[in-house]
């Protein structure tokens, strides 16, 4: 049995199979990658290479030293987003940011 507290998040295909839409999600995955793009294209960071790979690398490894948020509704997600974007968790979340742009600067993998 499938149960789900969130309408929009499942697909009932022609043929009557409940498919259920996005699963889990990983807040912190969201946040991420915004900041880094944030970074990526501020003028803080213009002498680290910009590729998709090193953008790729850099927030693989920023996720890797922080804590998971998965959700599975869209108001959790909502709810956490909101919880972890605040001034002060940017702050601890883009300081891995930072690290991890200096890393992969440092070390790139091409
Ligand atoms: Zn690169």
């Amino acid at each position: 049995m499938i149960i789900v507290d969130n309408p929009n998040n499942i697909r009932i295909s022609q043929d009557g199979d409940i498919e259920l839409l996005n699963k889990y999600k990983n807040v912190m995955e969201e946040i991420v990658e915004s900041l880094v793009t944030v970074h990526t294209l501020g003028p803080d960071f213009q002498v680290f290479c910009r590729c998709e790979k090193c953008r790729m690398d850099i927030i693989a490894l920023s996720l890797n030293a922080l804590p998971t948020h998965y959700v599975t509704t869209e108001e959790g997600r909502q709810t956490v987003f909101e919880q972890l974007n605040n001034e002060e968790n940017r702050r601890w979340i883009n300081k891995r940011i930072v690290s991890s742009i200096y890393l992969v600067g440092k070390y790139p993998k091409h």
